[in-house]
């Protein structure tokens, strides 16, 4: 067997090992058709009953109703932050919460196309250290936008705000990680790499009604009305990343037993890690603010920051890997999505208590 390390990385990231070797499993000859996923026609009979399980599972673990539809886009999250403000928009100017990069550029694209975002609140006086509270949000915005969960910062919405308007979320990072109510929600897209499985698609869920919103004078692969009219089978979508997230959802469901219990290990996860930095006399000193701390990317500096690349190296000689910070803010970050288990994070808690032992 193949030596793996545990991966810590922000995305492309982990995938639960159990998906990993179905996949190889299946590889060469999916399910009696003589060929592989990758091979397969999106219009064969498998890709149908692929995609269209991958949708079922999406609604029943997010509780969506029959007023929401999934979409799959190509593109990435990133593509989304200009389809958000071209097809949801309907005349009016969007309000955003600023919280972090990702953010930043969002409002950055709404700007690029003159629909002149409102930023209602914003963390950028301390660095995005945390996520703002007390704000008010124009009951004549088009929608109210926000990242629910700041890869880069480390920061993360506890509960989500209540709006006179649609909320639009960037989920990219902590979308079923956790269970919530989608009532409040017109627009969630999330870039699959960091907690769906491979890059190449944005798994996306729309309110029916907001669709009335594209207007005519869009491209077609541009329109939301087009990914939902055909299913997300417009034209080619790729194929082997979605039958791989149907894969992960299969495992949230019939492994990890739904939501409720993802978000139990994640807390579990993420208390024993912050602890971890809490408690080490300030060897290690974490960057986001206690309430609003992420579940997802564990952000800290060592007080000793020239000793943070040998944290790194160290580490990952001993076989936990990806835990160099984003490098527009240095330092380390430790991702731990749903596919890493409570005995990895304790790996990692472990090695650093030992770390600072001989360091500090
Ligand atoms: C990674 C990430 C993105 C960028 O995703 P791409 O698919 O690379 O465009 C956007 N938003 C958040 C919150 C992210 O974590």
């Amino acid at each position: 067997m193949t030596e793996r390390i545990v991966n810590f990385g922000p995305g492309p990231a982990a995938i639960p090992l159990p998906v990993l070797e179905k996949v190889k499993d299946e590889l060469l000859s999916y399910r009696g058709s003589g060929m592989s996923v990758l091979e397969i026609s999106h219009r064969s009979k498998w890709f149908d009953e692929i995609i269209q399980t991958a949708v079922a599972r999406l609604k029943r673990l997010m509780g969506l109703g029959d007023d929401f539809q999934v979409l799959f886009i190509q593109g990435g999250a990133s593509m989304q932050f200009a389809m958000v403000p071209l097809n949801l928009c309907g005349g009016k100017r969007p309000a955003y919460i600023n919280t972090g990069t990702w953010s930043t550029k969002a409002i950055a694209e709404a700007e690029i196309q003159g629909t002149r975002p409102l930023v209602v609140a914003s963390s950028e006086d301390r660095n995005f250290a945390y996520i703002p509270r007390d704000y008010q949000v124009p009951a004549e915005a088009a929608y109210l936008h926000l990242t629910s969960n700041n890869t880069i910062k480390g920061t993360q919405f506890k509960t989500f705000p209540q709006a006179p308007v649609p909320l639009v979320a960037d989920m990219s990072s902590d979308i079923l990680s956790r269970p919530f109510d989608p009532a409040p929600f017109g627009f969630i897209y999330a870039g699959a790499q960091k907690n769906l499985g491979p890059a190449g698609v944005v798994v996306a869920v729309i309110r029916k009604d907001m669709l009335s919103r594209t207007p005519d004078n869009l491209p077609t692969m541009l329109r939301y009305t087009t990914y939902a009219a055909k299913n997300s089978l417009y034209n080619t979508p790729p194929c082997f990343t979605i039958y791989i997230i149907g894969l992960v959802l299969e495992w949230l469901e019939e492994e990890m037993g739904g939501l409720e219990k993802v978000e139990a290990q994640n807390q579990a996860k993420a208390k024993l890690l912050y602890q971890a930095l809490d408690d080490s006399g300030g060897f290690y000193r974490p960057t986001a603010d206690k309430d609003s701390r992420s579940l997802m990317n564990v952000t800290f500096r060592l007080a000793d920051e020239d000793l943070e690349a040998g944290f790194v190296a160290q580490a990952l000689e001993n076989g936990l890997g990806g835990l160099k910070g984003h490098k527009s803010v240095g330092g380390c970050r430790a991702s731990i999505y749903n596919a890493l288990s409570l005995e990895e994070v304790k790996a990692l808690v472990e090695f650093m208590t030992e770390f600072a032992r001989r360091k500090g």
